[in-house]
């Protein structure tokens, strides 16, 4: 039997891929140390023979026993919101926790994916981004801890290809959605559903005109694990170049729940970036993939998953309090 490490396993894209690779007869090892995921998202899993979950912070050295085959490393914080309150873990984890993960795979011979994101395109100047666009990163702006961990993440990850020859793969994750986000993250799709199921007027940033390309979670599970699977070292962008702007997404959101709330605007962010669109052509071409699943389908799943929530959870202001982490 294969078995697979998979960090920020508890956490949204984590869980769903905890899920798969059980379903296709992995044993799997979740590690997580529960700063932005949560148990719940695996709790199904803990019963299951092939399911093991080690609570731990993959900055600190990783240790796993006996054979391991494949590494998804997915543990970071995700959103604009977490990773600001924690600059430092988010910085420490791309480094340190790629570091270490990259040493594990080298040590047992095992193969490693990484997820690297699209923020590090930043604000692009090349519509759509393909994999040869270089990005516009402001390395000092609120966004660089990020964008600047993960362009870290992806060198260090080659110079292990390259110079130790472990066998490595790159994601490049566009904004991706589903059931299991965490409602309070602040990321675009549960604070509009979340706004829309409490009775609050929805949010935009800016005048709304920045656009994002959503992809349904199960389309981005099918991209990394045919990528996981593939032959191919270099990094490849998965996401849904289906491309709308804020704005228009606020209505669509209203529509969807059938709510009259209105629509209010806030302040842009710095450096949000004003465009994305995935070029995929690349995904499509080596792994055979493109996006199934539209948005008015997969925004149905996702609204159902987020308004059967228990209630307490729905109206609980969750402001994690990341103090105690900061100072580590
Ligand atoms: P998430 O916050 O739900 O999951 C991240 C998980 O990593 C959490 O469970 C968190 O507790 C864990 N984690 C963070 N730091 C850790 C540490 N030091 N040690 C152990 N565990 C740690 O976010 P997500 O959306 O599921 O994102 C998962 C990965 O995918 C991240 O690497 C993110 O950068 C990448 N990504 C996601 C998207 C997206 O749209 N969801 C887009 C681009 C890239
Ligand atoms: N956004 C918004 N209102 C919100 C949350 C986000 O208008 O309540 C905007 C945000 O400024 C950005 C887009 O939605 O332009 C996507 O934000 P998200 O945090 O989901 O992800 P990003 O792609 O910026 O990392």
């Amino acid at each position: 039997m294969k078995r697979i490490l998979i960090t920020g396993g508890a956490g949204f894209l984590g869980s769903h891929l905890c899920d798969r690779f059980i379903k296709e007869g992995y044993h799997v090892i979740a590690m997580d140390n529960l700063i932005t995921g949560d148990i719940d998202n695996i709790q199904h899993l803990m019963p299951h023979e092939n399911f093991e979950f080690y609570h731990h912070d993959v900055t600190k050295f990783v240790h796993v026993s006996g054979q391991l085959d494949y590494i998804l490393h997915f543990a970071s914080p995700a959103s604009p919101i977490d990773y600001l309150k924690i600059p430092i873990q988010t910085l420490k984890v791309g480094a340190m926790g790629t570091h270490n993960l990259l040493g594990l795979a080298k040590d047992k011979g095992a193969r490693i994916l990484i997820a690297s994101t699209s923020e590090i395109y930043g604000d692009p100047l090349v519509h759509p981004q393909s994999e040869e666009y270089y990005g516009n990163v402001n390395t000092i702006g609120p966004r660089g801890v990020y964008d600047e961990a993960k362009r870290y993440m992806e060198s260090i990850t080659m110079a292990y290809h390259r110079f130790h020859g472990v066998e490595t793969r790159i994601v490049r994750i566009f904004n991706t959605y589903g059931p299991r986000m965490r409602l309070n993250d602040g990321r675009v799709i549960p604070a509009f559903i979340g706004q829309a199921l409490r009775g609050e007027d929805l949010t935009v940033f800016g005048d709304g005109a920045q656009t994002r390309s959503f992809c349904f979670i199960d389309d981005q599970v099918e991209g990394i694990y045919r990528l996981l699977l593939s032959d191919y070292t270099m990094p490849v962008n998965i996401g849904n170049p289906h491309e709308i702007t804020i704005r228009d997404f606020a209505e669509e959101i209203i529509k969807l729940t059938g709510t009259d709330q209105k629509v209010i605007y806030k302040p842009l962010p710095k450096d949000d970036p004003q465009q994305r669109q995935p070029n995929i052509t690349k995904a499509k071409e080596i792994l055979g993939w493109e996006p199934k699943v539209s948005r008015s389908e997969g925004m149905k799943k996702t609204y159902d998953y987020f308004r059967n929530l228990p209630t307490e959870k729905l109206f609980k202001k969750e402001h994690r309090d990341f103090s105690s982490r900061n100072k580590k």
